[in-house]
């Protein structure tokens, strides 16, 4: 590991200043926030990250979860992914968070990791984590060695010819499907962005993940309420329960009105380059009664426009078949 300095922060003010210090900062390269520290110091350990500054943040107070005055919840950025997963308001209220909280990681992990390094976690490809290897997100311009190797856990939806890896983060998934808004504290100030504009596609600048510029601290994370009668869950496929990444999963929000589809969200996860939203698939299903039929022609849509690569084409079926049963999961007797 390369020498840094260990800041820290006194208030969220001072993080931003400290964050924002670096006269090298670009996208927060030289700068990076620590709290778990589950990612961060893995990937400073293998020489991916090497920021020359590191601000503690854990005792910001950012640790709290509250009903938000809509009756939504507020959850703060250095919330523990288990106290998250087990709060009381979120299994009952948000079962789809908490069911994707913990098909994450592990006991030991989940309980370190916090909300805003879960939202911010980076892929898993292997390429990006060997500095040895050709990898456009770590070196931008460097070229891909996942194209044409090792690819079985990467993305088939949006994908770019500069990247196909995937975000690996469950939470992230169900993140997609409450509408959650992601809050910040910046040099200019504090705002707050969709989660649905906050990961970025790879396009020509994998490198660029987020809208996140140098000094922006993510604060909290807010979810809207949810109609009485909604219904959510998870489904996560992979390789063993214990412990591993998705290679496809799906969060559903849902709620029905006599057989009729009142609303239903469909997020995917381990087939695409950020938590992706199946619209199409969502349209199909809006306003109409909740059948077998129906929910299979809009799985199959969801896939329209995959480009799978040679390692990794099972996954077309495989998210199709997750999506299909992560509805009837959550349908329950409401699937005709
Ligand atoms: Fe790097 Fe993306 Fe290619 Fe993986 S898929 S090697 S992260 S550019």
């Amino acid at each position: 590991m390369r020498p840094f300095e260990l800041r820290r922060a006194a208030s969220v003010e001072d993080a931003v200043l400290l964050g924002a210090s670096s006269p090298t900062a670009q996208h927060g390269a030289s700068v990076r926030y620590l709290a778990g520290g589950t990612t961060l110091l893995d990937l400073m350990k293998l020489d991916v990250e090497h920021p020359a500054h590191v601000v503690q943040i854990a005792h910001l107070g950012l640790d709290r979860i509250e009903v938000s005055p809509d009756g939504g919840l507020s959850i703060g950025a250095t919330v523990r992914n288990s106290d998250l997963a087990h709060d009381e308001r979120v299994r009952l209220g948000y079962p789809v968070l908490s069911e994707g909280l913990l098909s994450g990681a592990s006991g030991q992990l989940r309980n370190m990791a916090t909300t805003a390094g879960n939202l911010l976690q980076r892929t898993r490809c292997v390429y990006f984590r060997d500095p040895d290897r050709a990898c456009n997100k770590r070196a931008p311009g460097s070229g891909c060695d996942a194209m044409e190797g090792y690819h079985r856990n990467l993305a088939l939806l949006g994908t770019s010819d500069h990247c196909i890896a995937t975000n690996p983060s469950d939470m992230n998934v169900a993140l997609v499907v409450l509408e959650a808004r992601i809050h910040i504290a910046g040099l200019h100030g504090r705002r707050e962005i969709p989660i649905a504009n906050f990961h970025l596609l790879p396009r020509e600048t994998p490198h660029i993940e987020t809208p996140l510029a140098p000094g922006d601290l993510v604060t909290h994370v807010t979810l809207p309420p949810l109609p009485p009668g909604t219904r959510s869950g998870y489904l996560k496929l992979r390789d063993r329960a214990s412990y591993e990444f998705a290679l496809a999963s799906c969060a559903v929000v849902l709620r029905t009105e006599g057989g009729i589809v009142e609303q239903i969200r469909i997020g995917l996860g381990g087939v695409a380059t950020r938590p992706w939203r199946a619209v199409r698939a969502e349209h199909m299903l809006a306003g109409r009664p909740l059948t077998v039929a129906g929910v299979e022609a809009a799985a199959a849509a969801a896939l329209e426009g995959a480009q799978p690569r040679p390692g990794n084409a099972f996954k077309v079926e495989l998210a199709r078949r997750c999506i299909v049963q992560a509805i009837r999961n959550v349908a329950g007797e409401a699937l005709q």
